[in-house]
């Protein structure tokens, strides 16, 4: 990523002025808890090393103009007087669609110029689209005195997610990237909303949090996750609950019996991973982070068995990174591609590494990116 004289610079170059601020938003990483939220259920994502950043200066006028780093995308050009959902392609999307769901709330958006650069690896699983809405939701928010709290800004993005983009995505990454801290995850109960950071610093145990971008593209505005989330709704209603978070491990009995087959798996792998993530969160404050591989396996497992959310590539990379000596390994983030991640021990990770590149490479498959990821801090003002 550019440094943020850089930014500043080419900012300056393409609009003619400095930006009023800049601004920056992490990526996340799911530790565990996957397709819980929607199911007001629990997770617990963790604010990564990666990040967006974005330069913004507010305009006089209603003009919107973007620009970014990256790509052959030129400068965009919109108006805030007519915001159009649908319209939008590409990540001008996510700015266009925060700035969409601010006036939703009644808030009178002004013009800006904006030039965003970002080093979250896109469409991984690692929510590079939360990270450029939170830097811009931040900017917005301090530029224009909005006075919006974490909360609201939690859900004013959801709703650019999911009203304007169209994708039907939860609280979880914005809620990571928000009000994420280096050393820590984010417990996150979906009900209520209620967070709770828990001390996990991977570094002091001697291990390092590999992410296996698989490079299988995901969608989430695709049919598969679209139809899971109908399956946890046609559980719900089945079973009289409001949401899969009211049925227990001991509901599960019963629920077979009232639910078809594929329906009381789907069932079967929320009510189970909201378990894997409270006993993971008393884990990590017992025994750290060496303690918890056994529920990333489990949680895979539960994906792939139960959700059927996993593909081929995930489950190579998954089982290869384990049998070179990862503590635990688990697909993260909506599935169907995406990444995996794998809890190593640092004498480890040239092996799996070096494990995942061959079976990838035999499999025919294209080469994964791998990298290493540490907790970071939520979204800020850098300048
Ligand atoms: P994820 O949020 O898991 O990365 P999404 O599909 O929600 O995946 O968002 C990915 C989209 O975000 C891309 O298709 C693109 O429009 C936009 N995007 C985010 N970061 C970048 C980037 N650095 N370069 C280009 N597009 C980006
Ligand atoms: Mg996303």
């Amino acid at each position: 990523m550019s440094s943020t004289d850089d930014l500043r610079a080419r900012f300056e170059g393409a609009f003619g002025a400095a930006p009023d601020g800049v601004w920056q938003a992490p990526g996340r990483v799911n530790l565990i808890g996957e397709h819980t939220d929607y199911n007001e259920g629990f997770v617990l994502p963790f604010a990564i090393d990666r990040a967006a950043r974005v330069a913004v200066r507010l305009r006089p006028d209603s003009s919107v103009r973007l620009l970014s780093t990256f790509g052959s995308q030129g400068l965009t050009t919109a108006d805030t007087g007519s915001l159009d959902r649908g319209t939008s392609k590409g990540w001008t999307r996510y700015p266009l669609g925060v700035l969409w769901a601010l006036q939703q709330r009644g808030l009178s958006v002004p013009g800006l110029d904006l030039l965003l650069d970002s080093d979250v690896p896109r469409g991984a699983g690692l929510s590079s689209s939360h990270a450029i809405e939170c830097a811009l939701i931040l900017a917005l928010n301090e530029l224009t005195n909005a006075g919006l709290s974490p909360e609201d800004m939690v859900l004013a993005t959801q709703r650019a997610e999911n009203d304007f983009v169209g994708a039907p995505t939860g609280i979880m990454d914005q809620s990571a990237s928000l009000r994420g801290s280096a050393g820590h995850a984010l417990f996150l109960d979906c009900r209520d909303r209620n967070v709770r950071l828990i001390p996990f610093d991977a570094e002091s145990a001697g291990l390092v949090m590999l992410v296996i971008d698989t490079r299988v593209s995901h969608s989430h505005a695709g049919g598969g996750y679209a139809a899971r989330r109908g399956s946890c709704e046609l559980g719900a209603e089945v079973l009289g609950v409001k949401a899969l978070r009211d049925v227990d491990l001991t509901d599960l009995e019963e629920a077979c019996g009232l639910l078809d087959p594929e329906t009381f798996r789907r069932v079967r792998h929320v009510v189970t991973e909201n378990d894997r993530v409270l006993q993971t969160v008393d884990l990590l404050g017992s025994s750290g982070p060496r303690a918890i591989g056994p529920l990333l396996d489990a949680s895979h497992a539960s994906m792939r068995d139960d959700f059927g959310i996993s593909c081929p590539e995930l489950d190579l990379a998954v089982e290869t990174a384990r049998s070179a000596g990862a503590i635990g390994a688990r697909m993260t983030g909506g599935g169907f591609g995406g990444s995996a991640i794998a809890l190593t021990p640092v004498a480890a990770e040239p092996r799996v590494r070096a494990a995942v590149e061959r079976a990838f490479a035999r499999a025919g498959y294209t080469a994964p990116d791998i990298f290493s990821v540490r907790t970071a801090a939520g979204a800020r003002r850098v300048e």
